[in-house]
């Protein structure tokens, strides 16, 4: 049995910026850790790869340049449940990438910078095991104090060593060549929200993003929903969104998504989770900037259990919790219930009212500006005033 003082499941965002986050603050204690991984860099993930401005800071906190190929997103539109349409013009939006490129950035990045990444070697079973764990792979057996469960939406860390909380996402999407669309999309550096479905029912959106595959320009297009919802109702809004674009209709990729919906179960003695595995945003399913808070928090939690060798993680969940990170899930909650309950009409009739709500809310979303009473008063008496006139 291998001894290793830190096991990291799964090297996506939240696995690597875990490793990125010991390397930089206990170089000593990332060298006697490993980042486990079932596939192999550069590998696949299916997701619409937005960036948001949080990730992009996170990365230059984490010193990765993100210097891969990328669209880079200028304005938005957004269509409301009724069918009428939003223009918003603003400042890089989002950075759009592919998944097998920033995931192999940040895990080759993390293994040059002392901890050993092991890919194509699969976790099946982990156990408490005395004052440890002990983490079974394809490969051999390890024995730690600690384990990272990053492994994403299914986590295996999660079922076994923690326990159930969040809810089941689930996205469908595919990338077309703009040049075999009708989508103006990509030229004017635009990304594409569709809430129109939520008068039918859907509890989510269609989205359309400018991307680059393989230096052509591509649209990503997918259909994001919380639960209720089946495979065929999925395929059928990506069917309607690719009729849109004119675009006919190709294969399609499913993955769920983790969501946060409550106060989520994070930690246990000797393991704690940290991105999808954690729980994400519910509202979008926006998760890469999350998974590198995650992180980045649990980088500072698996260095003070070390220093002080309580195992518990009851800070970790604690710090999540109160902190800019929780606040915003607990919030992202709260607009889910709002955006996709049954009076849904009136608070998006509410977010349409006034341009500077807007502003607050993009900004806040963004985490390029703190959500902060007085943002929220701003946005508040911009609505305000939009209503008296
Ligand atoms: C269709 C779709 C579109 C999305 N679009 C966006 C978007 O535009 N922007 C955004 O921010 N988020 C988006 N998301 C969400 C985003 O993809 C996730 O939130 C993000 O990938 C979470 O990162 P993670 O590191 O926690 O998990 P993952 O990225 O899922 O990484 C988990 C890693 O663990 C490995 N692993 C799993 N199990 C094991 C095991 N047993 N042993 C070893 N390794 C294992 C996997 O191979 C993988 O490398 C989208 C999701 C979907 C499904």
């Amino acid at each position: 049995m291998e001894r290793r003082d830190v096991v990291i499941v799964g090297s996506g965002p939240a696995g690597a910026a875990t490793a990125l986050g010991l390397a930089a603050r206990a170089p000593e204690l990332a060298a006697r850790s490993v980042l486990l991984e079932k596939a192999r860099h550069p590998r696949d993930k299916t997701c619409a790869g937005g960036v948001i401005p949080k990730g992009v800071q996170l990365l230059q906190h984490l010193d990765v340049p993100l210097a891969i190929p990328q669209a880079r997103v200028d304005r938005a539109r957004v269509t409301l449940p009724g069918g009428a349409a939003l223009a918003i013009d603003g400042n890089d939006l989002c950075r759009v990438v592919r998944r097998r490129e920033l995931d192999a950035l940040l895990a080759w990045t993390a293994r040059d910078r002392g901890v050993e990444l092991r890919e194509e070697e699969r976790v099946t079973h982990v156990a408490r095991d005395g004052a440890g764990v002990r983490v079974e792979t394809s490969r051999r057996t390890y024995w730690t104090p600690v384990v990272v469960g990053a492994d994403g939406s299914g986590s295996l860390v999660r079922r076994a060593l923690i326990g159930a909380s969040g809810v089941t996402a689930r996205a469908v999407m595919c990338d077309v060549p703009v040049a075999a669309t009708s989508w103006t999309g990509y030229a004017t550096g635009r990304y594409e929200f569709d809430f129109s479905a939520c008068a039918t029912g859907l509890r989510g959106y269609r989205w359309a993003f400018p991307c680059v595959v393989d230096a052509v320009p591509h649209v990503n297009v997918g259909v994001y929903a919380l639960p209720p919802v089946d495979g065929a109702r999925l395929r059928a809004e990506l069917a309607l969104e690719l009729g849109l674009l004119g675009a006919a209709p190709v294969g399609w990729q499913a993955f769920p998504i983790h969501a946060y919906v409550g106060p989520p179960r994070l930690a246990a003695p000797h393991a704690l989770l940290v991105g999808d595995a954690a729980g994400v945003d519910p509202l979008m399913g926006e998760g890469i900037s999350f998974a590198l808070e995650y992180g980045l928090l649990a980088a500072d939690a698996l260095c003070q259990a070390h220093a002080v060798g309580d195992w518990s993680f009851r800070g970790y969940a604690r710090t999540v919790e109160r902190g800019p990170l929780g606040r915003k899930l607990r919030r992202l909650s709260l607009a889910t219930r709002l955006f996709y309950g049954p009076r849904h009409r009136v608070w998006f009739r509410l977010a349409a009212a006034s341009r500077r709500a807007q502003a607050v809310g993009l900004a806040w979303y963004n985490g390029v500006d703190g959500w902060d009473r007085r943002s929220a008063l701003a946005a508040l008496a911009a609505l305000c005033a939009r209503r008296s006139l």
